[in-house]
């Protein structure tokens, strides 16, 4: 298996630094979490800004309007009605015992557990919550992850997600690293190494097992 430090180096040397996340404040990154499951960040990114637009993208403001207003807001964000009423839950939450300044003064092992009881909440978006909202080093294991950590190594077994991460925090342990390898692992993923690779024209080929193997034609 290929170390996790060549393969950053060599996906930074090819994409370059991505500069993730576009939004600012935990709630905003929270409700983007939420709302690009199973979407687009495009459609997210217009969800945040009607949702702004509107004045709710505070937990105060959100917990108190109307489940409709927030519907009308992310209509583009597909599975709109179960994603506001997740977000207004989330908003309750962060208004009740809960609020973004208690989760920032909360170790991130309790963090975690935390973000995972909430509605919609699963591992990858607590990881991409911990680390984006608050800048806590966790790896975030999606299906780009996935897809490129089997390829890699071209076994016919997936890889557990336990076993990606152990192998991503052996030397990759920093948040801002963190960031910047989930966003080049996407960028990667978008690019050249999909459903259907083009491994042909792939910048980390050498490194790849599957790409070794791969035809050029
Ligand atoms: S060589 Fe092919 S399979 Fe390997 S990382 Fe590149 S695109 Fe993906």
């Amino acid at each position: 298996m290929i170390r996790i430090g060549d393969l950053y180096e060599r996906l930074l040397a090819a994409y370059g630094p991505q500069h993730w996340w576009p939004a600012e404040k935990p709630f905003e990154i929270m409700a983007g979490a939420l709302l690009v499951q199973r979407s687009t960040w495009t459609s997210t990114e217009a969800s945040l800004a009607a949702l702004k637009k509107r004045g709710l993208m505070t937990p105060q403001a959100m917990a108190a309007a109307d489940l409709q207003a927030i519907e009308a807001c992310i209509q583009g964000s597909g599975f709109f009605r179960s994603k506001a009423a997740r977000l207004k839950r989330l908003a309750k939450f962060l208004t009740g015992s809960w609020s973004v300044r208690r989760m920032r003064a909360t170790p991130t092992p309790m963090l975690r557990k935390t973000l995972l009881g909430l509605d919609g909440v699963g591992p990858e978006t607590a990881d991409a919550i911990l680390l984006y909202a608050f800048g806590r080093p966790a790896v975030i294991v999606d299906e780009y992850l996935r897809r490129l950590t089997q390829r890699l190594t071209a076994d016919p077994e997936p890889p557990t997600d336990a076993a990606i991460r152990r192998w991503v925090e052996a030397e990759i342990f920093d948040a801002p690293r963190l960031n910047e390898l989930h966003a080049l692992v996407v960028a990667h993923g978008k690019n050249v190494c999909g459903k259907t690779p083009q491994c042909s024209e792939c910048e980390i080929r050498t490194l790849c097992l599957t790409g070794k193997g791969a035809s050029d034609s």
